[in-house]
């Protein structure tokens, strides 16, 4: 007789709807779409329902978008099969899978400099800001193109496209310098945002110390964060958060000091709800631009980390949940999202009205969209002539996706063992309201493949490689962790 035991009664009852992301379409030329399939059935023990595909990449456009004379990625053409987006989306489709269409609104092959981000010291980076409209309006145009496709693609196949994912882990990337945090988007978008719903709120941020510092510290490699902020937080919570952390410590003769601390405090508290409230503002309008017109909907689904407060998402998880209950409400005030994924390692957080997939991956798609970043940095020829990577031969580059792809494979959550400890489906008898669970096609296997075959053009310092590859490791390693990377506390 073979014995059940309890763990294999929950793995049966616990996988739910599930669905594998495929983030960037290059790894389909290491893994085909049925090999996927198989590695998320080996994987995770069932079968993948849906899959999503990114309709950008960080190095460029993916298919055509009228009016956009952006670059289109080396990859928008996977093989001589899958020669164009429209090819993958059928391949897929034609083998029953719900089809996810994936954005990242940062869209860091736009060149167009008044749309990127600004940190509050003034210095702009590469990617674009969705705080911007007219960034809105290109990052809805892409994604509105794709969905156009992928419709026309599903016409005879039994797969649809059901979903649209917008990627808003880092819409807002954190740096520190010398103690100093440098924060963004401080573009005069975003000014102006907080201009009109917390006048006079920013003045405050361009100081030192100043509120951030409350719940944040320069660590010399990346920046300590403290991110259990709830949703009914006091100013005390918070001060209480940052004496246990010894965060407070930078405000020397005034740690003690409390009616200032509260005033800090309440200060953060305002930053954080009115930047909540932007996202929210801008991932509604990016939605309906894209959606507008259609009869038959996708669902809108928002991807953010699994952590009370996201710092580089500028949204409370809590507070993503609360604003369902606006449904009985009109259209336009309902909320912007059907539907949210997250990572469950961090917390055991659930959403009670909005309907959730887990994400398993630790910090969603950080680590793996810094991956794909640095993959761009690298076989940009105009961004590796004007990045710190210019002063780095081949080897020294190929070194650092390397390192780069070690800390997203990392951070993997994997094998069925870990689907045990989700929160409990959505059921009569539950709260909770999970869907089911995204796995995540990047192996150690893919990545490495992906990138032997990345293009890396010469840099500036080809004839610098008998250099010790640590000296010329340092600073780029230096800058760049101190500007993108956070220590998790
Ligand atoms: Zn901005």
């Amino acid at each position: 007789m073979t014995r059940q035991f309890k763990i294999q009664k929950i793995l049966a009852g616990n996988s739910g709807s599930n669905v594998v992301d495929i983030p960037h379409l290059g790894f389909l030329r290491y893994v085909k779409p049925d090999e996927v399939i198989k590695q998320f059935k080996e994987m995770w023990g069932v079968e993948p329902q849906g899959v999503v595909l990114p309709v950008s990449h960080p190095e460029g456009l993916v298919f055509k978008v009228s009016g956009l004379d952006e670059p289109i990625s080396p990859y928008a053409r996977v093989s001589d099969r899958l020669k164009e987006f429209s090819d993958v989306v059928h391949a897929f489709a034609q083998k029953g899978l719900d089809i996810y269409l994936l954005i990242n609104p940062t869209l860091e092959f736009i060149r167009a400099a008044p749309l990127h981000i600004v940190d509050i010291s003034g210095d702009s980076s590469h990617a674009v800001c969705v705080g911007n409209p007219m960034s809105r309006a290109i990052v809805g145009a892409i994604l509105g193109t794709g969905i156009d496709i992928a419709r026309m693609a599903t016409k005879d196949t039994p797969g649809k496209l059901v979903g649209v994912v917008l990627d808003v882990v880092n819409l807002f990337p954190m740096g520190a310098k010398n103690g100093r945090l440098e924060l963004t988007c401080f573009c005069p978008s975003c000014e102006e945002w907080f201009e009109t719903h917390a006048p006079g709120l920013l003045r405050n941020f361009r100081t030192f110390p100043n509120p951030w510092n409350l719940l944040l510290k320069d660590a010399g490699t990346g920046i300590s964060f403290i991110d259990n902020v709830r949703l009914d937080s006091t100013p005390e919570d918070i001060i209480g958060l940052s004496r246990q952390k010894g965060f407070i410590e930078v405000f020397k003769d005034k740690a003690n000091d409390i009616p200032y601390l509260r005033e800090q405090a309440s200060l953060l508290l305002k930053y954080i709800h009115a930047r909540h409230e932007q996202v929210i503002a801008s991932v509604r309008e990016i939605f309906e631009e894209a959606l507008h017109g259609l009869e038959q909907k996708p669902k809108r689904i928002l991807l953010v980390e699994g952590s009370y407060y996201g710092w580089t998402s500028g949204l409370m998880l809590e507070d993503l949940d609360r604003e369902y209950l606006d449904k009985v409400q009109s259209e336009e005030t309902r909320v912007p999202y059907d539907e949210v994924w997250f990572d469950p390692a961090s917390t055991d957080i659930f959403l009670t009205n909005v309907p959730f997939r887990s994400y398993m991956w630790r910090r969603a798609r950080y680590f793996i969209d810094e991956f794909l970043r640095t993959v761009d940095s690298a076989s940009d020829p105009v961004k590796r002539a004007s990045t710190g990577i210019a002063r780095f031969p081949r080897m020294a580059v190929r070194a650092l996706l390397r390192q780069r792809l070690h800390q997203a494979i990392g951070a993997a959550m994997t094998g069925a063992s870990t689907l045990i400890a989700l929160p409990p489906l959505k059921s009569e008898q539950t709260r909770s309201k999970r869907l089911g669970f995204v796995g995540v096609a990047l192996t150690r296997e893919v990545g490495e493949k992906f990138i032997e075959g990345v293009k890396i053009p010469e840099g500036l310092a080809e004839e610098q490689l008998g250099m010790n590859l640590a000296d010329l490791f340092e600073p780029l390693l230096k800058g760049r962790l101190s500007k993108e990377d956070k220590e998790k506390n």
